[in-house]
């Protein structure tokens, strides 16, 4: 008892607890009368309009109210009161009152806010009662021992009396009674602290209830603010992840051309190579080749990951560039396989919304993964026709197929349905995802149908230009 007493009063808290409590009069008065006053004005000038704004600003008022108790509530009550508003949240003026007017803790600060007015009179009136009046109790022993020492004349001494120090007037029953009084007086003072420090701590517990935003809330929106960290940094990761490959991309096309050319100036006929070294050659070309275009299909897929695909869509005539596919690779499809490759277009195709280069080479691709993976004497078919809402071009083979499983996973990245045989015909695996980020930026799409043993079956549709 008397330790906790000597720790109460020797905490600075406790002072600081009191401090308040004389701080809540002048300050509960003044949002008791600011807000009556704005509210009530608001109310009564609501229908010009003016009201409204002044209604408004009565809520922000309360708002920045129960932010100063939030501070005061913290460091003069040592209450743990939460963030009022969830912390980094920008909002405009219109989209916050909304948002306030919504919010159960936005009603339960005005609670706050409105209370701490009949608070405020409570607590000053004890304080300023309690310690005065206990102090001047303290102080009666020594006002009745100066009064003694400097022979008032007012003062009866005790006829009884016993003397403190020689020569000293004797102190008799009156002096005993304001000994009695003073003691009485630390008493009341000690109970007095200990009242409103106990006061003040049910307040700032009452603070910590009714200020501040839920903590749950809190919690959600600093689990969101994590995510949306993470997800910043996985942007920037792979935003650099597609820089490093375009750069990487650009600074190998330059050595890979010098390997080429240089290859390609050994390879003349002219030059005296015996056979062995000119088969070298030849693997050196076909390698580089085979570099080069897979560069080349990294530099597509890293800017269409950066939505910067040099497309320009505007109304083509497919028909044209079937036409032009065809007759560039049906040579290529008879020497290298004895295939046939035919082309049928519709009679009455609308023009589609597409970038006609682009479209071609997407068109060749399918038709060149259709020559590698179709036996001798095959056909692979380019098809054209018109549907409600654009073309259709399909692109079919006689050749090996797809096996199921495989189907859904052919347009990934780096996806081969066979791993040994695609590397043989030198394949990346990036033909047809390289494939389909075109037609997406063309706002067309493909899909593939195939039947294992018989052949595949690829089907781009496009919109129809407006
Ligand atoms: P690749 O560079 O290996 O050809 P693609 O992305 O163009 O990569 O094709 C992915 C895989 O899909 C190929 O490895 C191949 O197994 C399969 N594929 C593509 N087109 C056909 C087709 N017309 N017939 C059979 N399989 C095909």
């Amino acid at each position: 008892m008397a330790q906790s007493l000597e720790r109460m009063l020797r905490d600075g808290r406790t002072y600081l607890r009191i401090l308040y409590l004389l701080l809540a009069f002048p300050l509960g008065t003044t949002y008791f009368i600011l807000l009556v006053t704005l509210v009530s004005v608001g109310v009564s000038t609501a229908v010009i309009g003016v009201g409204l704004i002044l209604l408004a600003l009565s809520v922000f008022a309360w708002m920045l109210m129960a932010r100063l108790e939030r501070e005061l509530a913290i460091n003069l009550l040592g209450a743990h009161v939460p963030p009022i508003a969830i912390p980094g949240e920008s909002l405009g003026p219109w989209q916050r009152l909304l948002k306030l007017l919504g919010d159960a803790s936005t009603w339960k600060a005005l609670v706050y806010v409105m209370l701490e007015f009949p608070f405020g009179i409570l607590s000053f009136v004890l304080t300023v009662t309690l310690l005065p009046v206990s102090l001047a109790l303290t102080a009666v022993p020594f006002a009745y021992v100066g009064a003694v020492l400097s022979g008032s004349p007012n003062i009866q001494l005790g006829t009884r009396g016993f003397t403190l120090f020689p020569n000293s007037p004797p102190f008799g029953a009156e002096f005993l009674a304001a000994l009695l009084v003073g003691v009485l007086g630390v008493g009341l003072f000690l109970a007095s602290i200990a009242l409103l420090n106990g006061i003040g701590w049910a307040w700032g517990r009452f603070a910590e209830l009714m200020l501040g935003i839920d903590p749950s809330r809190l919690q959600l929106a600093a689990a969101e603010a994590e995510a949306s960290a993470q997800r910043s940094r996985a942007e920037r990761a792979d935003q650099s992840r597609r820089e490093l490959i375009v750069n990487a991309s650009h600074e190998l096309r330059t050595p890979i051309a010098s390997i080429s050319a240089h290859v390609e100036s050994l390879q003349k006929p002219e030059r005296q190579i015996d056979p062995e070294s000119r088969q070298y050659l030849g693997v050196i070309d076909t390698e580089t080749r085979r570099l080069s275009s897979l560069v080349d299909d990294l530099l597509v897929l890293a800017r269409a990951d950066a939505d910067e695909l040099r497309i320009t869509v505007r109304p083509v005539n497919v028909a044209e560039v079937v036409e032009r596919v065809s007759t560039a690779m049906a040579p290529l499809a008879r020497q290298e396989r004895n295939l046939t490759l035919v082309h049928r277009n519709a009679a009455d195709l609308p023009a589609a919304m597409a970038d006609p280069d682009r479209l071609e080479q997407v068109l060749a691709n399918l038709v060149r993964n259709a020559v590698n993976h179709t036996p001798d004497g095959g056909i692979v078919t380019l098809t054209t026709q018109a549907d409600p809402d654009g073309v259709i071009i399909t692109v079919a083979d006689t050749g090996i197929g797809i096996e199921a499983q495989d189907l859904p996973r052919i347009f990934e990245r780096f996806y081969r349905a066979d791993q040994s045989r695609a590397r043989d015909n030198g394949g990346s695996g990036l033909g047809l995802a390289i494939v389909r980020e075109l037609l997406t930026a063309m706002g067309g799409t493909i899909s593939a149908e195939s039947t294992p043993g018989q052949g595949s079956t690829f089907t781009i549709r496009l919109k129809k230009a407006a």
